[in-house]
């Protein structure tokens, strides 16, 4: 590993300013879970290292009614998962973020980190595109707010100006009557998925009002089944709408052949999973 300096500012302010007098040669570091064995392996050199943890507005888990869960970007995955608020509010959420790899990563890994990662195969990203979730980021030139599903540009590869960091996530309230539901397929418990599903239904007088489906492992980044929804909304919740919905995410899939699953498998496992989800759905309405 090449030698660093280390930062660990405590305020948003003074992580801005490291950044930004650094310039490419910063990066941030959240709970190193991901970008320390790319250091270690020599894949990534940084000069210099800013670690987010102490900083007051990244830890903030909190709920309001109107704009429901800010998830600060330096909470834990445990915390998340154990949280009594998340688990009450959005349990979906609670449970896809359980399905991360193992307590010990979860400990330390941060939602933001896992985010701004952007492993085409990570977990969260699929249940907040489902969620209808946004991204608060802050940078030199001040604050903006992303669609989850606009932060992923490629494998690995996140849409983050150079200094600018991942502030917090924001998911909003259920729409009234709306389930949620994340389910993954993997080959062991931690590894990324070979598919994983994030499915949102809101049924209003027997017609789908509202559907969101988000997808991981199913192309080189996280992607919205746009199709799928298409074939859910305005139509009855019942096993035609949902083998068409199914059908339909597998068509738009763009899948990766990696060394846990080929591309035409993964395709195959996009129409099980989403129909999956979907049935899970549902049963529950
Ligand atoms: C053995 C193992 C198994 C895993 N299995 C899974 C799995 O099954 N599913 C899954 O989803 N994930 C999995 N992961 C990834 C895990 O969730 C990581 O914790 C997560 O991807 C990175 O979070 P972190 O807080 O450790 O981030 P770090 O490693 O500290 O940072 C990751 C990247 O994000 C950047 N970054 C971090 N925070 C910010 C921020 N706030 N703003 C801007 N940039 C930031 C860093 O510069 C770095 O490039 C696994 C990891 C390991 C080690």
């Amino acid at each position: 590993m090449e030698p660093f300096q280390y930062h660990r500012p405590g305020t948003l302010s003074e992580a801005l300013r490291l950044l930004q007098n650094h310039g490419g040669e910063a990066r941030p570091l959240a709970g190193g879970q991901s970008l320390m064995p790319l250091l270690a392996e020599g894949i990534l050199a940084p000069q210099v290292l800013v670690n987010l943890v102490d900083i007051p507005e990244m830890r903030e888990l909190s709920w309001s009614d109107s704009g429901g869960l800010s998830i600060g970007a330096v909470v834990t995955q445990r915390n998340l998962e154990l949280s009594p608020l998340v688990q009450a509010r959005l349990p979906s959420l609670a449970d896809a973020v359980s399905k991360v790899a193992s307590v010990p990563v979860r400990n330390l890994g941060t939602l933001g980190g896992n985010l701004c990662h952007a492993g085409p195969g990570a977990d969260p990203p699929a249940i907040l595109m489902a969620l209808n979730s946004s991204l608060r980021i802050s940078g030199p030139t001040g604050e903006r707010v992303l669609p989850v599903e606009d932060l992923f540009v490629g494998p690995y590869e996140n849409a983050l100006a150079e200094g600018e960091v991942l502030l917090a996530i924001q998911v909003p309230p259920m729409p009234a009557g709306a389930k949620a539901v994340y389910l993954k397929h993997s080959v062991r418990a931690i590894d990324p998925a070979i598919v994983g599903i994030g499915a949102m239904v809101q049924v209003r007088n027997g017609l789908v009002r509202e559907a969101r489906i988000g997808m991981v492992g199913a192309g080189p980044r996280p992607v919205r089944a746009r199709g799928a929804e298409e074939a859910l909304r305005g139509r009855p919740f019942d096993e035609d709408s949902i083998r068409n919905a199914a059908q339909a995410a597998a068509a738009e899939a763009e899948p990766l052949t990696d060394g846990y699953a080929s591309a035409g498998y993964r395709r195959k496992m996009v129409a099980v999973f989403v129909r999956r989800a979907l049935e899970k759905l549902r049963v529950t309405m």
